[in-house]
C-alpha cells in the first residue's frame, strides 16, 4: 500500500483495536495512508502489532503500538492515556477487537457467552466510552476535523442475520447495533459521529477454518452475491472514508461492506 494523495486524515490519530492482524491491520493501514497517525492496539500478538507498525512505517506513514485487553476497564483507561501522553489527543476510534467462541447453544456455557461479551460488546463500550471523554475533553479542532471525534464500531452482518451455533457472537453484534446508534444519539450535539461497518466474509483468521477446503470455500460463496470473499482493504478503505470530513452528514448507522450478503441471497432463484 502507498501513501493517499487525498491525506484526508493528515494531523489526526486514530487508535485501532486488535491491530495485530485481520480486519484492524487492513484498517489501520488504510487510515495511515490517509494520514492518520496510527495506534496499534493487540492483545496477545506483540509480533503482529510489529508487522503491522512496520508496514505502515515503510509506506511512509507513522504508527505506535499500545497493549490492552479491551475487556478489562484499567487497561482500556491504560491505553487511552498513553496515547494521550504519546500523541496529545486521539480523533478516530475503530472498535474492531472481536473473537468466537462457537458453540450450539444447548451446550454453551456461560464462560463462552461471557468471553465473546465480554470482548465483542463491553469491549466495545468501554473503548467508545474512554475515547468519547477524551473528544470532549480536548473539544472542536475545525481546522483538523469538522466532527470533533469519529467513532467507528466493527460490526457485522451478524448484526442482523440470526447466526445458529454462534448465538454469543450474533448477541454481540446485535448489541453493537444499538449501542451504537444510542451513542450516535446521545453525542452528535458535541459533534461526535458514530457509526459501524458490518463485514460479510472477510479472508481473516477469524473465519479461516470455513475457508480450508475449496468445497467450504465454494459454499461460502453461495451466500454472496457479488461472488468474491472480501478483503482487509475492502474494510480499510470504507472505514478512512467513514473517518473522514467526506463522510461529515453520516451518524448513526451501519455500512454493510458485504457483497450483498445481507440481500438474503437464498431468494434469488426461488421466488
Ligand atoms: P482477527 O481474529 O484477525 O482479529 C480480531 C482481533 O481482535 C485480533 O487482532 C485480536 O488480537 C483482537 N482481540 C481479541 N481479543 C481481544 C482483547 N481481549 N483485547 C484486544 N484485542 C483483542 O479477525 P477479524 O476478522 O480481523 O476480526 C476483526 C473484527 O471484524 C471482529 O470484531 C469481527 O467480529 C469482525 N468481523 C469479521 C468478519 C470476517 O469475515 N472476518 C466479518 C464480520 C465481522
Amino acid at each position: 500500500m502507498a501513501l493517499s494523495p487525498k491525506q484526508r486524515l493528515r494531523n489526526q490519530v486514530a487508535l485501532v483495536t486488535g491491530a495485530s492482524s485481520g480486519i484492524g491491520a487492513g484498517v489501520a493501514k488504510s487510515l495511515a495512508a490517509d494520514g492518520a497517525t496510527v495506534v496499534v492496539n493487540y492483545h496477545s500478538d506483540e509480533e503482529g502489532a510489529n508487522k503491522t507498525k512496520q508496514e505502515i512505517e515503510e509506506m511512509g506513514g507513522k504508527a505506535i503500538i499500545v497493549q490492552a485487553d479491551v475487556s478489562k476497564e484499567e487497561e482500556v483507561q491504560s491505553m487511552f492515556k498513553q496515547t494521550v501522553e504519546q500523541l496529545g489527543t486521539v480523533h478516530i476510534l475503530i472498535n474492531n477487537s472481536g473473537l468466537q467462541d462457537d458453540a450450539k447453544f444447548l451446550d454453551m456455557t456461560l464462560e463462552q457467552w461471557n468471553k465473546v461479551i465480554g470482548v465483542n460488546l463491553t469491549g466495545q463500550f468501554l473503548c467508545a466510552r474512554e475515547a468519547a471523554r477524551e473528544f470532549v475533553r480536548r473539544g472542536p479542532q475545525p481546522e483538523i476535523s469538522k466532527a470533533t471525534g469519529k467513532i467507528i464500531c466493527m460490526s457485522s452482518v451478524h448484526e442482523v442475520i440470526p447466526w445458529a451455533g454462534h448465538v454469543n457472537y450474533a448477541s454481540s453484534k446485535g448489541g453493537i447495533m444499538l449501542l451504537m446508534k444510542s451513542i450516535a444519539q446521545e453525542l452528535a450535539p458535541h459533534k461526535i459521529r458514530v457509526n459501524s461497518i458490518g463485514p460479510g466474509a472477510i479472508a481473516t483468521p477469524i473465519n479461516a477454518s470455513a475457508r480450508d477446503t475449496p468445497e467450504e470455500e465454494k459454499s461460502l460463496l453461495t451466500l454472496i452475491p457479488y461472488g468474491r470473499i472480501g478483503e482487509p482493504k475492502d474494510i480499510g478503505d470504507v472505514a478512512a472514508w467513514l473517518a473522514s470530513d467526506e463522510a461529515d452528514y453520516v451518524t448513526g448507522t451501519t455500512i454493510f461492506a458485504d457483497g450483498g450478503m445481507t440481500l438474503y441471497p437464498g431468494f434469488a432463484d426461488n421466488g
